[in-house]
């Protein structure tokens, strides 16, 4: 796969050369102050790398949604506050509200080997969504060299992420290099058995997830409110559940397809089931995979759980998208806990992707036992469809 061949880090010959880096700084705020620094955090790995080879290094990020303007409210003041406060040294802000104007050109003639300064939100510039090209140029006018580690935007082709490696030689960051090496190996050399479980509110969102693994995979596990459009495929009663009617089909040519390839697909064989979308009414665990009319499946059972672990057990690869259940409410999320906790201890490489998923893990305190927590919610779920994401794809090869 052409992404395995970029250009790292380590490629580059960086001494007291500029060099741009795209980081991934998007952190939630609330009245002006960072609620939750990691992603600030994980940054430091090629940052630091960076200053310790005497690079330049000149950062920028976007953060939240600005209406492609200029708008103090989504300024990169408070991140270059917290990169001081992390990296022990000052770390300028260019205050431009065009993004690459005279404080940034400034700060740039004026910095030292080892030297860190941030740039301004590059959605303050209408063209950067666009993959502008003036803008991209812009940007490589300031630096020698260009990494990307946002992983996050890698899906996007914007002039900061895509447009900026047409104008200089590049490579991708540790961040995304993580991504990419341990995604890419699962895709395209997994350790084998390669167990894929997949669920979460809709067979829609992970048709082409599906398709794409169903090529690479031994097994496919499915649960979630997934699992109910696929049980409703093969004819399995399932009461009140969300079922996406108009993806029955596709569910029932899916099942067609994975018999095709060989690949065998678990559908759950019990659930938790109560009669509203609440954890108050009244619950219990079926029999099997049948519901009753009038309930709805909220979680997997037992049996499920104990299934899933006999597949599990043997696994060398596990790619996990998707919770299990109703996660949000304790009573419905013990599949969800009871797979985070199956993977925590597998002697596999074990990867976590998509928004929900890795909420769950990370909550649960499982996050320390898994390979891999891929950090783009977008970004993961496109990998895993085998597409090729246009920040990595412009990178330089080796
Ligand atoms: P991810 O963000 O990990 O890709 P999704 O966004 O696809 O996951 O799905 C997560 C949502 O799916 C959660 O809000 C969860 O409550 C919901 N969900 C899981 N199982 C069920 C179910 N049986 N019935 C209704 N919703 C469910
Ligand atoms: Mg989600």
């Amino acid at each position: 796969m052409s992404m395995l061949n970029k250009k790292r880090v380590y490629d580059l010959d960086v001494a007291d050369k500029k060099v741009l880096v795209r980081c991934d700084f998007n952190v939630p705020m609330e009245d002006g102050a960072i609620t939750d620094d990691r992603r600030i955090v994980s940054a430091l790995e090629t940052i630091t790398y960076l200053t310790e080879h005497d690079a330049k290094v000149i950062l920028m990020s976007h953060l939240g949604r600005p209406d492609k303007k200029y708008d103090p409210t989504f300024s990169m003041k408070p991140i270059a506050k917290r990169l001081s406060e992390l990296l022990k040294k000052e770390v300028p802000l260019a205050e431009d509200e065009n993004v690459v104007g005279e404080h940034a050109k400034e700060l740039v003639s004026n910095m030292n080997k080892g030297d860190v300064i941030l740039l301004e939100n590059v959605r303050f510039v209408k063209g950067e969504t666009k993959n502008d090209l003036e803008f991209a140029k812009a940007l490589a006018s300031l630096a020698d060299l260009y990494v990307n580690d946002a992983f996050g935007t890698a899906h996007r082709a914007h002039s900061s992420t895509a447009g900026v490696a047409q104008f200089l030689p590049s490579a991708m960051g540790f961040l995304i290099e993580k991504e990419v090496t341990v995604m890419g190996k699962a895709l395209v050399n997994p350790d084998r058995p390669f167990v894929a479980i997949l669920g979460g509110s809709k067979v829609s969102d992970k048709i082409s997830v599906i398709e794409n693994l169903l090529d690479k995979v031994d097994t496919l596990v499915i649960g979630g409110a997934m699992a109910f459009t696929f049980a409703k495929a093969i004819g399995t009663k399932v009461g009140i559940s969300k079922v996406e009617e108009d993806k029955v089909e596709v569910a029932a040519s899916l099942l067609e397809r994975a018999k095709e390839k060989g690949v065998r697909l678990i559908l759950p064989l019990d659930y938790h089931v109560t009669t509203e979308f609440s954890d108050a009414t009244e619950s219990f665990i079926t029999d099997d995979a049948n519901i009753p009319d009038g309930y709805m499946g909220l979680d997997i059972g037992d049996k499920t759980i104990q299934e899933f672990e006999a597949v599990l057990k043997n696994a060398k690869t596990v790619v996990w998208n998707g919770p299990m259940g109703v996660f949000e409410m304790d009573k419905y999320a013990v599949g969800t806990k009871a797979v985070a906790e199956i993977l925590s201890h597998l002697d596999a490489v074990t990867i976590v992707g998509g928004g929900d998923s890795t909420a769950a893990v990370e909550k649960l305190g499982y996050a320390d036992s898994i390979t891999h927590i891929s950090t783009g919610g977008g970004a993961s779920l496109e990998f895993l469809e085998g597409k090729v994401l246009p920040g990595i794809d412009a990178i330089s090869d080796r």
